[in-house]
């Protein structure tokens, strides 16, 4: 069994994408051109935002938006010490000093009660994570940032059509999209995202035209004009071969986060009924889709090896919480700082969840488990 079948997903639209794949190689323009446009303004749709723009990476799309905030040496940017490292990396690399907020246990996402105590007159920025797939607390993250005038920064990278609905007025409530709710959202196209490029890929998404034409100069070189750089920039453009591949796959996009959703349910029914484990939590209102089914349990490693001898790949995001990385030791964190985030790096494991992932490897995972805490 694979953790992960990309082959699969190929196999499964490969009449589309053959033919976008050699007609963009025959096109013969390969940077910000057609496609790039095209894939652009469908973003833009799905997710409910005036802009979005494409770029190289999850990574630059977190990086150029803290650029275009002018975000760096002296300022503090508040995030979650649990998340794939690009999170806090990009605001180091900025210039600025990660400040890292304990996480809710049973979403994994940032604490908005504990971020009022992290706030300093440095503080600039708060980027949550929506994590394996379902949206922080924004309601309550916007709150905060309004009143400490705090821009916001979405890691949406493992979120894209992801939603919650908010309270609007005290009878009307709305739906928004993961991106769409703070002034920046972030998207990655790595490959094994659930909209993945076939090599690196990301994107922004906001409503402000300033934002989006200033990430849109930085990703060229600080150009709008051939040859002239109004500042310097970057080289961080999306490219034309792998905006072709995402605009195939964008309008599967849907069916396959509900494909997610159904294996989800089908987990977590089938194993609700084992006591020393926790399926994964959804909040009320919120549509998780399922980038990781992630559980926690306290047997954690033993339950890994014992999956692994019955050929069930797992995964664990993440070993290390981001203020015990070695890399981010300068920071002077130390073991103890934030117990959620250090349990729960303890205590998840990711079972293989795709949208192709075949009943009979749903049941064999199902079963394994069982069996697993059967002989406990
Ligand atoms: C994947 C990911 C990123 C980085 O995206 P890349 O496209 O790989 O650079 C950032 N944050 C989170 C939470 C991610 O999962």
């Amino acid at each position: 069994m694979k953790y992960i079948d990309l082959e699969a997903q190929y196999k499964s639209i490969k009449y589309s994408l053959d033919k976008t794949l050699l007609n963009t190689a025959k096109g013969g323009k390969y940077i910000l051109g057609k496609q790039v446009v095209k894939l652009e303004e469908k973003v833009a749709a799905l997710i409910q935002t005036k802009y979005a723009v494409g770029l190289n990476s999850g990574t630059d799309a977190l990086f150029l938006s803290l650029k275009a905030m002018a975000i760096g040496h002296g300022d503090e940017v508040i995030t979650t010490p649990f998340s794939f490292v690009a999170t806090a990396e990009v605001i180091a690399t900025a210039g600025a000093k990660p400040v890292f907020v304990d996480i809710n246990p049973r979403t994994f996402n940032i604490d908005p009660a504990k971020i009022k105590r992290a706030i300093t007159k440095r503080s600039k920025v708060i980027m949550p994570v929506h994590l394996y797939g379902q949206m922080a607390d924004m309601d309550a993250i916007i709150k905060i940032a309004k009143k400490h005038k705090l821009f916001v920064i979405e890691d949406a990278a493992q979120a894209i059509g992801a939603t919650q609905k908010y309270q609007v007025s005290s009878s009307k409530y709305l739906v928004r999209k993961a991106g769409s709710a703070g002034n920046i959202g972030c998207f990655s196209f790595f490959p094994t995202k659930n909209l993945g490029a076939y090599g690196d890929g990301g994107m922004i998404t906001t409503n402000y035209e300033r934002l989006a034409e200033k990430i849109r100069m930085l990703r060229n070189h600080g150009s709008k004009k051939k040859y002239q750089h109004d500042f310097l920039g970057f080289s961080s453009r999306l490219d034309e071969l792998q905006a072709a591949i995402l605009l195939a796959k964008l309008p599967h996009l849907k069916k396959w986060n509900k494909a997610r959703q159904k294996i989800a349910a089908y987990y977590t029914k089938n194993l609700a009924g084992i006591e020393a484990l926790t399926t994964p939590f959804i909040e009320a209102g919120d549509e998780h889709i399922f980038h990781q089914y992630t559980i926690r349990t306290k047997e954690r490693d033993k339950l890994r090896a014992f999956l692994s001898t019955r050929d069930i790949p797992t995964s664990i995001h993440y070993p290390l919480p981001l203020h015990l990385q070695p890399a981010l030791k300068y920071l002077n964190y130390k073991l103890g700082d934030f117990p959620e985030a250090e349990l729960a790096a303890k205590e998840v494991l990711s079972l293989p969840l795709y949208p192709e992932l075949k009943i009979s490897d749903q049941n064999k995972i199902i079963n394994a488990v069982i069996s697993f805490y059967r002989n406990q």
